[in-house]
């Protein structure tokens, strides 16, 4: 791992971003109502030099230039939700979300990358950025794939009340 790659791990488990800082920042797109599949949402708010989630999209929707300490930028009408830029980001900082999922469900696609992983139909604990418990969840599909590296991509459903909360889910 770069010295860059640890640094925005550390960052991530440290100091995880305030959803008021995320909603002062231009880049952020948070799908709403009108998205009828899960799409990427970019939670990069520090100006790195990095840009993993740039090269791995293989329909240009996430745009960062030829300045790379610039804040990614992502088209969520053209994104078709491979979650290539989910595993491929160092910084954990990438989720495909979609608000109205299910009666009262949102989804989410999130890396992890703990053992034991979750089972499809498992009932687990949804997070917040730190890790906090937030409500309940079901894991819908587990996804392990060479195309991801050794991040797993867990895709699961919860309540949608906690739509922005959720992030991740709690360690099994
Ligand atoms: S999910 Fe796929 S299509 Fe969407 S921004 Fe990420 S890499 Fe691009
Ligand atoms: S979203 Fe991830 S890959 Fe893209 S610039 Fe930020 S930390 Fe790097």
């Amino acid at each position: 791992m770069s010295s860059t790659e640890s640094r925005e791990k550390r960052l991530k488990v440290d100091g995880a971003v305030q959803i008021s800082e995320l909603h002062q920042t231009a880049e952020y797109i948070l799908p709403d109502e009108r998205f009828t599949k899960p799409v990427a949402v970019i939670e990069c708010i520090e100006s790195i030099p990095c840009n993993p989630c740039e090269t791995a999209c293989p329909v240009n929707a996430i745009v960062i230039g030829d300045d790379i300490t610039t804040l990614p930028k992502i088209d969520p009408t053209i994104c078709t939700g491979c979650a290539l830029c989910v595993a491929a980001c160092p910084g954990l900082a990438i989720y495909l979300k979609q608000q109205h999922w299910g009666p009262s469900l949102s989804y989410i696609a999130f890396p992890y990358e703990y053992l034991p992983l979750p089972q499809k139909g498992a009932e687990v604990t949804m997070a917040n950025r730190w890790g906090e418990a937030v409500c309940s969840g079901t894991v819908i599909k587990v996804i392990k794939s060479s195309r991801f590296d050794r991040t797993a991509i867990i895709h699961a459903s919860y309540d949608s009340a906690f739509y922005e909360e959720v992030v991740t889910m709690v360690r099994l």
